[in-house]
Formats: structure tokens, C-alpha cells, sequence
């Protein structure tokens, strides 16, 4: 089992949520690596956006929805954003996940807290 099914969906994982519903969960980041770090993730296991099962067309719609949002307001408050999603090596968690990040990086790729 992946890290986000295994931890929060499943697990005890306290996260701060900035949006739930029955498909969606979006929270900040619980090691960000921008001072601004938002995830996004499907509470149903896809493991990325190119499996199939991520052709779900009213969870795209919601996706969109939700990233549509979190994009407006991080523009508002700081400025821009970067929305990304990784795929297969590139995974650092073989769950569908989407970023929204702003703001100065605060850890470097490994995880380790920058001056
Ligand atoms: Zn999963």
C-alpha cells in the first residue's frame, strides 16, 4: 500500500485539510517543500494520471474544480503558483497526487530543510 492510502486516507495521519469530499481530499503539505505546499488527492487508489482509471469523468471534473481553486487563491494571496502532477519514476508515492506550490523552496529534493 502506498504512502497517502496507508497514512492518511486510511490511516491516523493528521492533516491539515483545506478541502474534503467523497472523492477529494486536499491538504497542506506535511513536509513542504515551498513555504506555500498543498496536495491533492483522490480518496479512491489511482496510481497516477496514466493509468486508467484516472479517466473517471467526474473526478476530473472535480480535480479540475479543486486545483481551479487552490490556483486562484495561491495567485491571489502570493502572486503565481506551480500545479504539477508526477508520473511512474518520477512518483515519489505511487498515488495519484497533485502539488500547488508558492513561495521560496524550503527543502531541498532529498527532504533536508534549507537555511
Ligand atoms: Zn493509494
Amino acid at each position: 500500500m502506498d504512502w497517502y492510502c496507508k497514512h492518511v486516507i486510511h490511516g491516523n495521519l493528521s492533516v491539515k485539510r483545506v478541502y474534503e469530499s467523497e472523492q477529494l481530499l486536499a491538504f497542506h503539505h506535511t513536509t513542504p517543500f515551498f513555504e506555500h505546499h498543498v496536495v491533492v488527492i483522490p480518496k479512491q487508489h489511482i496510481s497516477s494520471l496514466a493509468e486508467a482509471e484516472a479517466a473517471n469523468p467526474a473526478l476530473a471534473i472535480e480535480l479540475m474544480s479543486v486545483l481551479h481553486k487552490l490556483a486562484v487563491d495561491f495567485s491571489t494571496q502570493w502572486g503565481g503558483c506551480h500545479v504539477g502532477t508526477n508520473v511512474g519514476s518520477y512518483q515519489s508515492a505511487r498515488h495519484l497526487h497533485w502539488y500547488i506550490h508558492s513561495g521560496k523552496r524550503i527543502r531541498d529534493r532529498d527532504g533536508n530543510p534549507l537555511p
